[in-house]
């Protein structure tokens, strides 16, 4: 070959097939029978995996891609299916670019068909002189001995752990790969056994130590066994299901974590717990899209325990809005705060968009002073469900203004940005550090937490929100007056909408903290009813895997949207067992009115 064109070669594969570091971080992938997919090739091409397998046959001096003789299809052959495409991929340039391992598992005579797929490889030499593609033999092979004989673009599978003398010879072995069911009959649901884990973890380490990557065929093809297989260093896991299979194992590292911050539980004394007592102050604490198993997920984080799951009175509500199914956090927090359902995106208004009046609002009528903390801007739907009234819940000046007119004592949250030239300060003493608002003897205060978003836990927000409920606490029990406070854990949504495991625990465990100051407050004064629910739950998680032992949770979502599974609600205090059982999000304003012996009209 002319020099310059050689060069040119060298460039073009450089350019082309460069393997970088991300790259050869992947979870190696096998698409095991390959040509059986609907769409050979590129579905596994493009869902990243490395490793594809195609059966041949030789019939008529062409090497049809098939199981077996009379299964052939014309036109599906070896270079129609997988050498034209692999071609393509090079000579477009495609993104994605990265090792990939053509296993050719031979099924017709071994030494024939090779020779043959010699021929027909020779007129792809952008392939077979690419570094980054492989091409290894499988199924049927010549005698171990004559494998030196084969060009270096050749390479075997290995189906044995027995030692080979000629270290030639290893070299020409790519990987070993070896029958599942040898060693164990799991189905891939549950674990394996004891046994059947240490066989299988014995056969991988003998495997390794030949300096070999290693496969398993006729394995369990399942979210469980590939997890399963990938943390017992199993280096092309084996799957018919290549989408599915690269999804699942492409998102594992962050939907895996393990809490290294174990929050401190308080011990309730449950002394004025479920009594017949007068109530006078409220604390409603709401996690933004904290559902079942969010809580179970932070719960079990934590070493099996939170402050919320010491309590006793629990139920069920139903967060579903006038409009649709699945509630947003406008609608939940109007239905909260109001009593009535409304449409999504709507706040403190009904379906025909005309106020509602919200309990805040009612409360105030009675001597009850109240106040908001959230995480998120203190626009954000579920606070400004307690204190506006405005048919969208992005009309954020609108709501801004709204503060001003409300009822609000208190509040803390993010986004001052929100209220530049609303005059908010003509009606809020508004501080600049969070402990000042417990001392403060003004009658309205507010507290900024950020100009914009409020940083997450994971981004360094500290325990701002157990602080901020401490302080609140404080500012109202200075001021000699029932009250009603409003505290939303407002980023557990977020991390949901986010798929983010680590999110969803660490903001989970900071909503804690402030259920243990509300619960605190509770027992000091005896008189005080704290309300612990959600708005909705977001993502659909659900957590297949986890370890006490570590703190670890492996979530797993349905989407990145809210659903309409109903939401745990949980009570303190007196009177907390008129909050059991299971009822619509709308009826809880009512039963908080009824426990204060209020009513609403
Ligand atoms: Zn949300």
């Amino acid at each position: 070959m002319h020099r310059s064109i050689k060069f040119f070669i060298f460039l073009f594969i450089v350019s082309t097939l460069g393997v970088t570091a991300q790259e050869s971080d992947q979870i190696q992938i096998h698409s095991h029978n390959d040509y059986h997919q609907n769409v050979p090739f590129w579905n596994a091409y493009s869902n990243g995996l490395s490793s594809i397998e195609v059966d041949v046959f030789l019939k008529n001096d062409t090497l049809y891609a098939t199981h077996g003789e009379f299964e052939i299809i014309k036109n599906r052959t070896i270079e129609s299916l997988y050498l034209q495409p692999i071609q393509k991929v090079l000579s477009l340039q495609l993104k994605g670019h990265r090792k990939l391992q053509l296993l050719v598992d031979i099924k017709s005579e071994a030494r024939s068909t090779l020779k043959k797929l010699m021929y027909v490889l020779g007129q792809y030499p952008e392939i077979i002189n690419n570094r980054n593609i492989s091409i290894v033999i499988s199924g049927n092979r010549p005698d171990i001995d004559e494998y030196l004989d084969y060009p270096n673009y050749i390479s075997f599978d290995y189906q044995s752990l027995g030692s080979l003398e000629n270290a030639q010879i290893w070299d020409k072995i790519a990987l070993i790969s070896l029958n599942f069911k040898r060693f164990s009959s799991w189905n891939g649901k549950g674990k394996l056994t004891t046994e059947d884990y240490e066989k299988i973890d014995t056969v991988i380490d003998k495997a390794h130590s030949y300096g070999k990557p290693f496969r398993f065929w006729a394995a369990p093809d399942s979210k469980t066994a590939w997890k399963a297989f990938r943390d017992l260093g199993v280096d092309f896991i084996n799957t018919d299901m290549p989408s599915r299979a690269s999804t699942y194992l492409k998102t594992i590292n962050h939907r895996i974590y393990h809490n290294k911050n174990i929050s401190k539980i308080y011990r309730p004394t449950f002394s004025s717990d479920q009594k017949n007592i007068p109530i006078q102050n409220v604390i409603l604490l709401i996690g933004d899209g904290n559902g079942l198993t969010q809580i179970s997920s932070s719960t079990l984080a934590n070493g099996g325990n939170l402050t919320l799951t010491q309590l006793k009175s629990i139920g069920l509500l139903k967060t579903q809005s006038a409009d649709d199914f699945t509630t947003d956090s406008a609608a939940a927090g109007t239905a909260l705060a109001t009593g009535a359902k409304t449409n999504n995106r709507a706040i403190g208004v009904d379906t025909s968009k005309k106020p509602l009046l919200n309990i805040t609002e009612i409360l105030s009528e009675h001597g009850f002073l109240s106040g908001c903390i959230t995480t998120d801007k203190m626009t954000g739907a579920t606070p400004a469900s307690f204190y506006a009234h405005q048919k969208d819940r992005s009309d954020t000046l609108d709501i801004a203004k709204d503060l001003l007119k409300s009822k609000l004592s208190l509040f803390i949250g993010g986004g001052s940005k929100d209220f530049q030239n609303v005059g908010l300060p003509e009606k809020f003493a508004i501080l600049n550090d969070i402990n000042l608002v417990g001392q403060s003897k003004k009658d309205k205060v507010g507290y900024f937490i950020s100009e914009t978003e409020v940083p997450s836990v994971l981004k360094g927000r500290g325990n701002m929100l157990s602080e901020a409920t401490r302080n609140a606490l404080h500012f109202f029990q200075n001021k000699n007056k029932p009250f009603f406070l409003m505290v939303e854990g407002a980023q557990i949504d977020n991390y949901g909408h986010l798929n983010n495991v680590a999110g969803i625990v660490s903001e989970g465990l900071d909503f804690d903290e402030a259920i243990a100051e509300a619960i605190k407050f509770a027992d000091k004064t005896g008189n005080t009813l704290v309300i612990i629910t959600a708005d909705h739950e977001t993502s659909g998680f659900s957590i297949p895997q986890g370890n006490l032992e570590n703190n670890m949770i492996e979530g797993d979502f349905t989407t990145h949207d809210h659903t309409g599974t109903m939401v745990p609600i949980y009570a303190y205090g007196p009177r907390s067992q008129e909050f059991q059982g299971v009822y619509g999000n709308d009826e809880l304003f009512a039963k908080i009115l009824k426990v204060l012996s209020i009513s609403a009209h």
